[in-house]
């Protein structure tokens, strides 16, 4: 391989990198702004639909970390009373307080 087409190879794969990139942030906005009021929702763990995922991702209603709670993570929309809505998990709601392996600092 030549060097140019090294050159070109790098170039299409920071191009697709940035496209996928670019991609997830539209597609995490989309999912933030479908979320309908929640007010009737339960807990995520009353949807049998969810059990696999919160297993999966280990969520608990109180964080054992100080630093870290669903407050403040990145995929944690429409907070109210102590609950909001986790887009990682498609039914219910998490309390402020819960935690899970994918949280992720929000950025403001
Ligand atoms: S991803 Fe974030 S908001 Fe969702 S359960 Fe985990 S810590 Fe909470």
């Amino acid at each position: 391989m030549s060097k140019l087409d090294e050159k070109l190879d790098r170039r299409s794969f920071v191009k697709t990198a940035a496209m996928a990139v670019a991609g997830l942030s539209v597609a995490s906005t989309v999912q933030a702004r479908s979320f309908v009021p929640f007010e009737d929702e339960k807990h995520v763990s009353e949807y049998e639909s969810n059990k696999v995922l919160i297993d999966t991702l280990k969520y608990v209603d109180v964080s054992e970390k100080a630093d870290q709670n669903c407050l403040n993570c990145q995929f944690y929309v429409n907070p109210k009373d102590g609950k909001g809505k986790c887009q990682l998990i498609p039914k219910g709601l998490v309390l402020d307080a819960g935690h899970c392996i994918s949280w992720a600092k929000k950025v403001s």
